[in-house]
């Protein structure tokens, strides 16, 4: 009998191969009738398949008697209930490390955007308006100082890549890291009133919701950025649309949203804004390992073995 495996979301078909040989996975979000594919393998299904940003909270958990692993395909895990899955002795997996890479290239890339304002730029040629003068100009990086709240796996590779573009680094979180020279502000808002560049690299979920708050945005200078490569929920959305109309920071480069795929109508009509429809991770050969460390993480379990990216709870 091959175990039994609720999905809220697909793989790439290479996986996805390897999932029908080995299991068999019923796809949740596919069902005509969601309730009756629940009512029917309730009783059977050990694990489920999810992404960070689904919802696998404890009322889905609940109806799964024989449930013994949550496999996450994403490095962050807040749409999952922790809380219950630590109670319940549920295994969480997450997939770590293949996507650092990515998603600090797209924070870089958000940054240059917003800053050398190339989205607008692009805009600007191809509405011909370069035939009655040059655009305005933008703001230098070099020199300038990126203030990363999180500085974790990803926190750090935009580090690395800000300092090659000539940047100085600092940054907020909660706990001190010993090996590491950037100057830490153990206050977000000091921080924010002290850079040029916020750069949001922190997990989602409860413990950060809005921590970007309206305070922290007025902290920031007229004259300063914001990027947000974490999730919609760490920074409080209405206000910052607020301070970004008003003009009260210069702009923001933004992959993530508080209702995804939901983005505050206000923010389209701003030149200084660079939109994306949150794809830090989203390159072929990322998704790739991504999906291949799910079916791993899968294949540890059942097997036996340690989980390859384990989550571990606090
Ligand atoms: P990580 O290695 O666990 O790093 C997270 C960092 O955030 C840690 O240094 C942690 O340090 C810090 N942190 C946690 N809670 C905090 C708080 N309340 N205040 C300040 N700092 C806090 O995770 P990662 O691999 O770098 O991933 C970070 C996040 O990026 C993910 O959770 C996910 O939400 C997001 N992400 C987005 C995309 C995308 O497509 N845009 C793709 C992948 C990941 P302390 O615990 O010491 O505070």
């Amino acid at each position: 009998m091959k175990p039994e495996i609720l999905m809220l979301r697909g793989l790439l078909p290479r996986q996805t191969a390897q999932l029908d040989e080995r299991y068999a996975g019923h796809r949740l979000d596919l069902a005509e009738d969601r309730e009756a594919m629940l009512r029917e393998v309730a009783g059977r299904v050990t694990s489920i398949l999810t992404s960070g940003e689904l919802t696998c909270d404890a009322a889905l958990m609940d109806r799964l008697p024989k449930l013994e692993l949550v496999a996450c395909f994403g490095v962050g895990v807040d749409g999952v209930d922790l809380d219950y899955c630590k109670a319940r002795g549920i295994a969480v997996s997450n997939t770590p490390d293949v996507l650092t890479d990515d998603v600090a290239d797209l924070a870089m890339g958000l940054t240059i955007a917003t800053m050398r304002r190339i989205v607008a730029a692009d805009r600007f040629v191809r509405a011909g308006a370069w035939q009655n003068g040059p655009l305005p100009l933008s703001t230098r990086l070099a020199g300038k100082t990126m203030g990363i709240l999180g500085l974790g796996r990803i926190g750090k590779a935009i580090a690395r890549r800000a300092e090659a573009h000539g940047m100085s680094i600092v940054w907020h979180g909660r706990s001190a890291q010993s090996d590491v020279a950037w100057h830490r502000y153990p206050d977000l808002e000091e921080m924010a009133g002290a850079v040029d560049l916020l750069m949001v690299a922190c997990p989602g979920g409860p413990a950060t919701r809005g921590l970007v708050n309206r305070a922290v945005l007025g902290a920031m200078k007229p004259k300063s950025f914001l990027v947000n490569i974490s999730r919609g929920s760490v920074i409080d959305e209405p206000a910052m649309v607020e301070a970004l109309v008003e003009g009260r920071i210069a702009g923001a480069g933004l992959d993530v949203f508080a209702d995804e795929p939901n983005v505050p109508a206000p923010l389209n009509d701003l030149e200084t804004v660079v939109l994306t429809p949150h794809i830090g991770s989203a390159t072929e050969e990322t998704r790739d390992a991504m999906a291949q460390l799910v079916v791993d993480n899968l294949d540890a379990h059942y097997a036996g073995r340690p989980l390859l990216t384990p989550w571990r709870f606090a």
